[in-house]
């Protein structure tokens, strides 16, 4: 539904995004990241026509954004970082008013029902929380049930049960088709919701791919504390793919025979080292304390990204 192809996008002499591709395929959700300035704003208003790419190739519905720009606006619903609510409205005027704005056919009653503010209907646009504020500029980017929604940060600044109740209705309108391509500096929000994901730094791709791909880029982390001897844990190496670090419980190294060991296992192989762990514990009748284990989250991939970026351009 959205792809870009070696996209650059400058302000004069400088290059804010540099031969960017991605792609966001029908019914997806496609999560675009980077740190501040890294090209995701400039990126999402050339993908909806609002600027021409100086180079590189985009097409939205398979058309040029910029040359097409109102067919490719009529089909895609958006909510930039800063709203344009009117404060003096209500709520339920506020969205008649876009009504008359849209080119898109709906009705109030629905957007409101979809984004869960029909019980505010009646009250200024003054008096809404931060979160509702948030799920009023969703209301007025769902209107007339877009193909495409894109998303500037939906939920900065919203506490962790308004990001909650905004990522349901994300989800909800994906499970009905809508395709979601948003930003967002909450890399949790990113991992849980999206199954494609960019990152940016300083205007080029760092890491792209899908979810599952990119966090397996980075080895999965089984952690336990047990009470082993030293000589059990050493026959623990042989048996593990990862790499096994150990660091001793108790106020001192003197205590870890009594106390036991800390072990933390980096591997690119969870499930065969999770057995093989469990394995050696039971054949040393050890009992396996604070026992987790867990793929890499995506703030890791995130904050390994300069090796990441290394590793490219020494391959
Ligand atoms: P943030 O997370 O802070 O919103 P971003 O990833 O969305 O950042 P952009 O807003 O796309 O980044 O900006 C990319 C770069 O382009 C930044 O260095 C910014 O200073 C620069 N930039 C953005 N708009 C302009 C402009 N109108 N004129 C000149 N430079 C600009």
């Amino acid at each position: 539904m959205v792809e870009v192809r070696s996209a650059s996008c400058a302000y004069g002499d400088f290059l804010a995004v540099d031969g960017v591709s991605l792609t966001v395929p029908r019914g997806g959700i496609h999560a675009l990241l980077g740190t501040n300035g890294a090209g995701k704003t400039t990126l999402l208003e050339t993908i909806q026509g609002f600027r021409r790419p100086e180079s590189g190739e985009i097409r939205v519905f398979g058309a040029d954004p910029w040359r097409r720009r109102s067919d490719v606006a009529g089909r895609t619903g958006t909510m930039l970082q800063e709203s344009g609510l009117v404060d003096e409205m209500t709520v339920s005027d506020q969205l008649s008013l876009w009504k008359g704005v849209s080119v898109r056919e709906d009705q109030v009653e629905r957007v409101l029902d979809l984004v869960g503010l029909a019980h505010r209907r009646k009250v200024p646009v003054a008096v809404l929380s931060g979160g509702e504020r948030r799920r009023l500029d969703f209301a007025m980017a769902l209107w007339g049930d877009p193909e495409l929604v894109v998303l500037d940060e939906p939920t900065t600044g919203l506490d962790p049960q308004s990001r909650r109740t905004m990522w349901s209705i994300i989800r909800d309108l994906n499970d009905r088709g809508t395709t979601v391509l948003l930003t967002t500096h909450y890399l949790d929000e990113a991992q849980n919701l999206a199954d494609s994901v960019t990152i940016l730094d300083r205007g080029r791709t760092a890491v792209e791919g899908s979810m599952s791909e990119v966090l397996a880029a980075i080895p999965a982390r089984i952690t336990f504390d047990t009470p082993a001897t030293s000589m059990a844990l050493s026959g623990l190496w042989g048996l593990v793919a990862g790499e096994v670090a150990q660091t001793p419980i108790g106020a001192s190294t003197h205590d870890s025979e009594r106390h036991g060991w800390s072990i933390t296992i980096h591997t690119p192989e969870l499930q065969d080292d999770v057995a093989a762990v469990i394995d050696w514990a039971r054949a040393n009748d050890l009992r396996l304390g604070q026992f987790r284990c867990a793929p890499a989250s995506l703030e890791e991939v995130f904050f390994e990204m300069p090796s990441l970026i290394t590793g490219k351009a020494e391959r």
